[in-house]
């Protein structure tokens, strides 16, 4: 469709050296044709033209003083991009890897996945190419106190609420908070997956991974399977995937393998999540030690990963769970998938697989959860974190999990019925990104050109 491929070509010359960016939108764009071709309003308003440019970016430098008092810069982003629903919603990241093009991708994404949840969240992201690898606690600590000294005039609780993604977690939310209300003088809930000693939800640490898996649970079950006795490949060690193990043993399921950037750990009867846990939430090293308490299980080095994908997807399952970070699962890694005799595919990270791969899962018509709509549990529970503090209450574990549950299935019945609705039943890309962008570009249309 010539608008879509026109929308790209402005993008690559307004906003260049973006790829992820093109990415995410390419991905969202055509999905989108069946509901461009037949409402001409979204065109007539500019739709399309005004959700791929933020409402805002900041970008800024964050100056810090290392253990050595050597003076170290980093570069610090927010980036605004969709209020059409409610404040900007959604996580900051700090990796090496980060840069412009990385956080408009996730804001992009973000978007559709707030409007999926059914909550009054708009979209969001920022982060920073700060690596807390290897930092002490009290680098980590002037970190982000310099970089709340510059976000802190650009946040609140109902115009933009920073959350955790890859690199930050309650310690960084922690100091980051601790900042913003010396600078403020305000304590409010301007972040969320806060402490549980002040403020935080009960279950926001579970529920990206735990939502997850209930989001595959919904979608094998109305096909009427189950994760009962399932094989699973799960990737990634940080709290998604953590919390995809824990709850698929909860429900029955086995998951054999887990990964970080220095390589893949294989374990035929099953991870043992108590020294996953151990690993990477109190010593925090490196996933190779697993093999010090398990010397049976398997570990490969990433230098030993198969030159067009990663060891992690090419071992025999029947479900799979991406959840280390985007691009991490080829084409040729979702071919050894469907040849090793994969049934669904639940994505706990941002965009894991690149468009070649879902191409690959779609045409197999295995069952796919794409990301937008298989981790949104996340900041939703992150919106019910926001909830708690607006209404000053504590809700109990039960109660958090519950309503988890309760959106995860209603984002999976929203994406399946949408598919159908626009002709291809199955096609979960198409539903959840036809629901999610329709709810935003009619909010945008009903609040008028701004
Ligand atoms: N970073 C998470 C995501 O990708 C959570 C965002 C939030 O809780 O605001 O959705």
């Amino acid at each position: 469709m010539t608008y879509i491929h026109n929308t790209i070509v402005k993008l690559q010359k307004t906003s260049p050296a973006q790829a992820e960016f093109y990415q995410a939108v390419e991905e969202i764009l055509d999905s989108l044709q069946p509901i461009l071709e037949t409402n001409d309003k979204y065109k007539q308003h500019a739709i399309i033209e005004r959700i791929v440019e933020p409402e805002r970016q900041i970008m800024f430098r964050v100056p810090w003083v290392d253990d050595q008092g050597q003076v170290q810069v980093n570069k610090g982003y927010r980036v605004e991009f969709n209020s059409a629903l409610g404040p900007y919603k959604g996580g900051l990241r700090f990796h090496p890897s980060v840069n412009a093009s990385i956080i408009k991708f996730l804001g992009f994404e973000q978007i559709f996945k707030n409007a999926l949840t059914g909550l009054p969240i708009g979209g969001g992201k920022g982060g920073a190419n700060f690596d807390p690898k290897g930092k002490s606690d009290g680098e980590i600590m002037r970190f982000c106190q310099s970089f709340i000294n510059e976000l802190y005039r650009h946040i609140g609780p109902t115009c933009d609420v920073p959350a955790g993604d890859i690199g930050v977690g309650a310690r960084e939310i922690g100091y980051m908070f601790g900042q913003y209300k010396r600078l403020t003088g305000r304590y409010d809930g301007v972040f969320t997956g806060k402490s549980l000693l002040w403020g935080g939800s009960l279950v926001r640490k579970e529920a990206t991974g735990y939502g997850c898996v209930y989001f595959a649970q919904n979608m094998l079950e109305d096909n009427g399977l189950s994760l009962s006795g399932k094989t699973c490949l799960v990737s990634g060690a940080g709290n998604v995937a953590i919390y995809t193990i824990e709850k698929l043993y909860e429900l029955g399921a086995k998951p054999i393998t887990c990964s970080d950037s220095n390589g893949t750990i294989y374990h035929e009867t099953g991870i043992d999540l108590a020294t996953l846990k151990t690993l990477k939430e109190v010593r925090k090293v490196r996933l190779e030690e697993y093999l010090t308490e398990h010397p049976d299980a398997c570990y490969i080095p990433a230098s030993d990963y198969p030159q067009d994908g990663h060891a992690v997807w090419r071992f025999p399952a029947q479900l799979a769970f991406p959840c280390a970070t985007q691009n991490e699962l080829t084409e040729q890694d979702a071919q050894a998938l469907i040849a090793n005799g994969i049934i669904g595919v639940s994505e706990g990270a941002n965009m894991p697989s690149t468009q070649d791969a879902v191409e690959v899962f779609l045409a197999a018509k295995i069952y796919y959860g794409p990301g937008k709509a298989a981790n949104a549990g996340g900041v939703a529970t992150s919106q019910l974190e926001m909830a708690q503090n607006a209404s000053m209450q504590t809700w109990s574990f039960d109660e958090v999990d519950e309503k988890l549950k309760v959106i995860m299935k209603n984002i999976y019945r929203n994406a399946r019925d949408t598919a159908a609705e626009f002709g291809e039943p199955h096609n979960l890309v198409l539903g959840a990104n036809i629901a999610g962008f329709r709810k935003v570009a009619d909010a945008m249309i009903e609040q008028g050109v701004v």
